[in-house]
């Protein structure tokens, strides 16, 4: 994917100021600020811990926090809980769908709960499920699942797409056809936050990545120029052809190996 560039004249769709959230004695966001623009695909990059998923469900309205500022849409998330749930959508990494019905049936249900006018023809197409419109959840794939809990999360036209580890457990394949399926969300200007433990993903997907480590932020660039500037640095890796990926970047930057949840 050709990553453009991204406008930062405009106003940030995403605003996270000085942004805390403590639990106890453990500081799991420890003072964080990033802006997320129009179309751009942002990530969030860090070991267990790190405090990603705290941040991503602060903006999903679905935690509190201590301290500090986020705006969706120019709405701040502390009070505006309602108008925020109907701008975004968030597709989780397990879910869970009606037994009993079928993948058309279950986007119109929640066609009605979101009052939108989404058809189910038009929501499946969108995700390559035409053909399993009368399957029921449990029969699909990993692959198909992930991409069923995409097209739920895009009923109410958001303005904002979080995902959460997409591709976790699905093989090389489902992948990729996930992150063509990422890139034609994008392409349609949804805005897009995501998750991931590979960083051959946030290569291929991120116009820009954040990286955290102990609640903060340690890096924050396009995955090209964090990887030239750990080559500026005079890194060299003994593992690839390239002199470095990403992936070099996360370790060299978080001192951890990377690991799959
Ligand atoms: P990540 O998504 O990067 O793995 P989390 O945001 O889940 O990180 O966690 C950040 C820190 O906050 C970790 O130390 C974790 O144990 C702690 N934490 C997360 N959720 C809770 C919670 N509900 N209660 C107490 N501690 C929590």
């Amino acid at each position: 994917m050709e990553i453009k560039a991204i406008n930062t004249n405009n106003n940030p769709i995403i605003k996270v100021e000085k942004l805390y959230k403590t639990y106890g004695n453990i500081t799991a966001v420890n003072g964080i600020s990033f802006d997320v623009y129009k179309g751009e695909v942002f990530g969030m990059l860090g070991p267990n811990g790190a405090g990603k998923t705290t941040t991503i469900e602060i903006l999903e309205t679905l935690r509190s926090y201590d301290n500090g500022t986020a705006y969706i849409n120019e709405l701040e998330v502390k009070f505006n809980h309602k108008k925020i749930k109907s701008q975004i959508g968030i597709q989780l990494q397990s879910n869970s769908f009606f037994d009993y019905l079928t993948l058309e049936e279950t986007i119109n249900l929640y066609s009605k709960i979101y009052n939108t006018s989404s058809s189910s023809k038009e929501m499946l197409s969108k995700v390559d499920l035409t053909d399993k419109c009368k399957a029921y959840y449990k029969e699909l794939s990993g692959g198909q699942k992930q991409r069923f809990s995409i097209a739920i999360a895009l009923i109410n036209n958001p303005i904002v797409l979080f995902l959460d580890e997409p591709t976790t457990g699905l093989d090389p394949q489902a992948r990729r056809n996930l992150w063509d399926l990422v890139k034609d969300i994008k392409n349609q200007g949804i805005t897009i936050m995501l998750t991931t433990h590979y960083m051959e993903e946030a290569q291929e997907l991120c116009d820009r990545v954040a990286i955290i480590n102990n609640g903060k932020i340690v890096a924050l660039d396009s995955p090209k120029n964090l990887i030239q500037k750990l080559l500026n640095k005079g890194f060299s890796s003994k593992r690839v052809t390239q002199k470095a990926n990403l992936e070099d970047v996360f370790i060299n930057l978080t001192g951890n190996e990377l690991t799959q949840r």
